[in-house]
This record gives structure tokens, sequence and C-alpha cells, in this order.
């Protein structure tokens, strides 16, 4: 049975592309980076190279990217780093919408005695810019929104809220994770301090990611050792990774466009089908402010774990919304903080596109979930 993988916020397909520029660098440009010799240098001009497809992505200089092992190492170096650089400064701000990777580091500094804020965001899942505002005082040390929220796809306006922080003295952060290589962006233009990512995200390989770090911004190292990353990030680098990364991002900036408008339409025509044959289903996120490739739909009266199960018999991969914790289902954090009722919230389903799905797998989806909606509604 042939696989179609609609869970491409989750992790996605490591480009063909991208896997023939990584492959040499496993056992024939194998050298360190570091050392002096011609063949180590070789490998060190590569991460030159990748670090400067990154910086062509986004829209900054070469120099203002640090390689890391994870967009999860890139919002914890964000946030510890920009703390330890401000000891005097003890407040955080952050939404109540964002991935782990941010909301559990920030929570974990508040019960060490940090006054940590946590926004909230409206039914269709948006941030009150006034109340944002309302919460910046001398003692603020980050604000950390993400650009786009991997569940419901939902796009922060993060240029504005980058010149609001900033225009007050305060380092800003965003986890841009779910958006670069889904919607352009370009740090030239707007006043972001700090922005992580993530490889795995847009087809590049796992275990790297990247930190741009704004020139000036200040930042203390997370991760301690060697000279690495010119000192700010120690550690042997994952130099496959990297170089695979850098690929990606290439690929990216080339695909962007398609990625707006084919993956798009394809994830416009299986929401739009959905909402029309399925009964008692909704749309979960603000409809106009979205990634161009995520739809989360919610279904009354049904499990989402059950969706997923009947999905996986015809071979569809999606994701829910629940995350299942200690046996009981939890309807998603993000889900509840907007409000979402409970019975629909535990019914939500997540379909994540990628510029590899195709209008077959789309009709085909199409085609099955009335009936799977139907039977377990039964
Ligand atoms: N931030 C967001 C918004 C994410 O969606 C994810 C992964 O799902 C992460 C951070 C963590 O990235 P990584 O898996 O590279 O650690």
């Amino acid at each position: 049975m042939k696989t179609i993988y609609f869970d491409n916020n989750a992790t996605t397909k490591v480009a063909e592309q991208v896997l023939k520029e990584m492959r040499p660098l496993f056992c024939e440009l194998y050298g360190n980076p570091s050392s002096m010799h011609t063949f180590g240098g070789q490998v060190g001009i590569k991460i030159r190279t990748a670090r400067e497809k990154t910086a062509a992505l986004l829209g900054c200089d070469p120099s203002e990217i640090i390689f890391t092992g994870c967009g999860t190492e890139s919002d914890n170096t964000a946030i510890n780093g920009t703390l330890a650089a401000y000891p005097n400064k003890r407040k955080i701000i952050t939404s109540c919408v964002e991935h782990p990777a941010v909301l559990s580091v920030c929570r974990e500094l508040g019960s060490h005695g940090y006054t940590v804020v946590e926004l909230k965001v409206d039914k269709q899942g948006r941030l009150d810019m006034a109340e944002l505002e309302k919460h910046i005082d001398d003692n603020t040390a980050l604000v950390t929104i993400m650009y786009a929220n991997n569940e419901t796809g939902v796009v922060f306006p993060i240029d504005k809220i980058a010149e609001l922080v900033t225009g007050r003295g305060v380092v800003f952060h965003t986890d841009a994770v779910q958006a670069v290589g889904k919607i352009p962006l370009n740090l030239s233009k707007t006043n972001i301090d700090l922005l992580s990512l993530s490889g795995h995200k847009l087809h590049g390989p796992k275990g790297v990611g990247a930190l741009y770090v704004r020139k000036g911004t200040r930042i203390s190292p997370f991760m301690l050792g060697g000279h690495q990353e010119a000192g700010r990030r120690a550690g042997t680098e994952n130099v496959p990774g990297i170089v695979g990364l850098g690929k990606a991002c290439e690929l990216a900036a080339k695909n962007i466009e398609d990625e707006n408008t084919k993956v798009k339409y394809l994830r416009d025509k299986l929401e739009n089908a959905i909402l029309k044959k399925c009964p008692d289903c909704r749309l979960n996120g603000d409809k106009d402010n979205r990634l161009p490739n995520t739809s989360n739909i919610s279904f009354e009266f049904i499990e989402g774990e059950a969706i997923l199960l009947m999905l996986d018999k015809f071979g569809i991969c999606a994701s829910s919304g629940s995350a299942c914790t200690s046996g009981s289902l939890e309807p998603s954090h993000v889900l509840r903080a907007m409000g979402v009722p409970f019975t629909a919230a535990h019914g939500s389903i997540r379909f994540s596109l990628s510029r590899y799905n195709t209008e077959e797998e789309v009709d085909y989806t199409i085609e099955k979930m009335p009936g799977i909606v139907n039977q377990l509604r039964w």
C-alpha cells in the first residue's frame, strides 16, 4: 500500500538533492573542520557554503547564523542565553500556544523565580498586541513568540511584534521552526533579534538546526567547550547535517513560490471538501493568516486517535491534537487556549502537506474521509 504523507509539520522527507550533498561527508570528506590540514579545511569550506545558503534564505549575514543540534536547542539557547546576558532582568513574555521547546523552558524558569507571562489567544488563535504591550516593562529580558503555530498553522504578525518589542529596548526571539521554508522571510527588513529553525521541517535532515543572532545582540553560549561556531556553540560540527540544512535552505528558496501556490491549492482542496462532505466538523485557527500547508479540523463526537487509526488503514498519515499522557487523552494545549470545546478538541486532526504531495493523494483522502467519519459516529 502506498503511503500518503500528510504529517509534514511533524517531520519531512529529506530531498534527494539534500541527501546527495550530504553523502560524501560521511566516508570521503570526513575530516574535522577545525583541523589545520587541508583535508579538514575542505570540510570547513562546506560549512561556510551551508552558512551562506542558510543566511540567503533568511536575508541575513552568514556571520549571524549559529548551527545547532535541532530547533529545540535553538529555542533553549535563545531563551537561556538571553537571560544569562541580562542577569538583572527577571521577566519573560511568551504565548500560551508555543511549542514545548519554548513553553516548558519558560515554565521551568518560572519555577526558578522568573516572572513568566503567557499571553492568551482568541478563538482564532490570534494574539492581542495591546495585551503584549501592557506587559513589557523594565524588568523584561525577553519576549519569545512563535512565527507560526505547529498545530493550527496560524501565523502571528511577527514583524509588527518585533517592532513593538525592540522599540521598548527588549530582546525579541521567534521560534520560526514551522515558518522557515513555507513562507518568505526577510530578516534584513525586520527587527527580530533571534530566530530558531530546524532542518527536518524543510526537507533537510534531523539533528540539525540554526539560530539567527542579529549582529550586536547580547547572548551567552548555551553549550560550553571548544571554539566552534566562533565560540557561540561548542561541539564538533554535525557536518553532513549542516551541509544538508544548507542545501535544504537553497531548495526552499527556490520552492517557496510553489509552497504558496501548489501546496496551498492542495491544502485548500482537501480542507474544503472535508468541511463540505463531513457533517459537524470545523476548521481550527485563523483561516486567512495561516501557513499554506496546514489544516487543523475538528470532528465533533469522535476521538482524533480513532480517525488516525482508520486513516492509517488506508496508508494516510496525519496527526491529532491530543497527547496521550498516562492513559488519559489530554486535548492539545493550543486548541484549549483557543477555547475549542472539549468534544471538538478531542476530535481534531492536523493535515500538513508538502511539495511532494499530489492531487491524486488529496482526491483519495477526500474519497475516504466521509466513510471514516460516518463509521466512527455510527
Ligand atoms: N518549535 C516548533 C514550532 C516545532 O514545531 C518543533 C518541532 O515540532 C520544534 C520547535 C522543535 O524542533 P526540533 O524537533 O528540531 O527540536
